[in-house]
């Protein structure tokens, strides 16, 4: 198992996809003419466990059906349980010491916090009917204080932190202003000489259960919502990322093997310079412990609050810091906003950050997929935020969300399409 861990090191992108039913909202009145095809029109099936397709010739496009093939595909009749099933062994994989993202991709109104948080069921509707009704986020934090619980001799500890992306600004949505007010700061995001992505005073706040995580961030999304001059109050307009750091003082021994190959990964293959020059190299002394030196040193390790912890310094080797893997749950900005016509000032401004973010997202998968010796993470601040888990040997599930209907088919190809380069 150990060795297995270390040799793997590839094939950590997977793409899925969710085609949502057709919903009350997709009948709307056609403005444009009787002619061709109704806006409700279901044009986007999933035709089997990993196929998509694109019924072109209802559509009126050109051309033939369409096929898009990915590592599951999700129907209309897929329940949120269903979605997380496919989702589970990640959380498995994240205690095993990998990093791990998933992340919903698609237009607004294609399901993407649907998926992600889960749809407030009515207030009349039973606790087993809300509970059916829970997106990837809660599920996934519930499955993941559960296999901790299995677990305690590695006594782990889970911070959540809250942000938010918006205009490539990165806003720390727990921060608190003197009053104890919810007040979003703008944050900085910078590369460690170790070569991962942080946050300096980014706000953790421990966790010690499913429902600590959903108080925190409902907390955050209500306020949201009611707090105008925040950030905005449109939340398609803006990617929103959760994080859950997860520190153990004790990992288990794949774990400490990810660590060792990821520390001697980073003297080999870090695309950061600095790495390689030898002053680095004398002040990370992480790089030269075997994996037998790790487990002796991490069993001993001196515990550290987890909480607002600095980076660790290249000078910690990586046997004295609690070990640490992190799982971001992002919702993205709609990702519809391509057309700028018409739109001026502030408005211009935001379509075309969205543009641009998503665009550098794009990228840095095709980057990955075509295995380019340069990732360009530094394009966007969205990219370099989630360097950790979407690169290396971290897992990144890529959940796409599509719309079936005719109107949004030009999105819908568009999402595919995403998918399909980053596989
Ligand atoms: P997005 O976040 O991509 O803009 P939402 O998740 O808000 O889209 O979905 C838009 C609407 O469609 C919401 O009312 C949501 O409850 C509903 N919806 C989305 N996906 C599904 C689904 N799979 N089953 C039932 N309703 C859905
Ligand atoms: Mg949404």
């Amino acid at each position: 198992e150990l060795h297995n861990a270390v040799v793997e090191l590839r094939g950590n992108i997977r793409v899925h996809c969710r085609v949502r039913p057709v919903l009350p909202f997709d009948h709307v009145q056609s403005s444009t003419s009787a002619s061709g095809p109704a806006p409700s029109e279901e044009v986007v099936c999933a035709i089997s466990d990993d196929t998509v397709m694109v019924n072109c010739l209802k559509t009126g496009m050109p051309g033939q059906n369409k096929m898009f093939e990915f590592e599951r595909v999700h129907g209309p009749e897929d329940s949120q349980d269903a979605v997380f099933e496919e989702v589970k062994p990640l959380l498995t994989s994240l205690l095993d010491g990998y990093n791990v993202c998933i992340m919903a991709y698609g237009q607004t109104g294609s399901g993407k916090t649907h998926t992600m948080m889960g749809s407030q069921s009515p207030a009349e509707s039973s606790t087993t009917q809300q509970e059916a009704q829970r997106g990837l986020i809660p599920q996934a934090a519930a499955e993941l204080f559960r296999l901790i619980s299995e677990k305690p001799a590695e006594s782990h500890t889970v911070e959540v932190s809250v942000m938010e992306v918006y205009n490539n600004e990165v806003f720390d949505l727990l921060a608190q202003d003197e009053q104890g007010n919810t007040a979003g700061e703008r944050r900085d995001v910078i590369t460690t000489s170790s070569g991962t992505s942080q946050v300096p005073s980014l706000t953790h706040e421990p966790v010690c259960s499913a429902s600590d995580v959903m108080r925190i961030i409902s907390s955050i999304l209500r306020f949201r919502a009611h707090c105008p001059t925040l950030v905005h109050t449109e939340s398609s307009r803006s990617h929103l990322i959760v994080t859950l750091t997860i520190s153990s003082k004790s990992p288990n021994a794949l774990a400490l093997a990810r660590r060792l190959q990821r520390a001697k990964k980073d003297m080999q293959h870090s695309p950061h310079k600095e790495w390689w020059s030898p002053r680095c190299r004398r002040a990370n002394p992480a790089a030269r412990y075997s994996s037998d030196e790790l487990l002796a040193s991490t069993a001993s390790s001196p515990s550290r609050s987890p909480a607002h912890s600095p980076c660790p310094s290249p000078r910690h080797s990586i046997a004295q810091t609690p070990f640490r893997t992190k799982l971001q749950l992002v919702d993205l900005a709609g990702s519809e906003c391509v057309g700028m016509s018409g739109v001026t000032g502030a408005a211009l401004w935001e379509v075309s950050c969205i543009n641009r973010s998503l665009s550098a997202l794009s990228d840095v998968l095709g980057a990955l997929a075509e295995q380019r010796p340069h990732i360009p993470y530094r394009n966007s601040k969205l990219t370099h935020l989630l360097q950790d888990v979407i690169g290396g040997d971290a897992k990144l599930l890529v959940m796409l969300c599509v719309s079936p209907t005719q109107r949004f088919v030009t999105e819908s190809l568009q999402s595919l399409g995403l998918g399909t380069r980053a596989r």
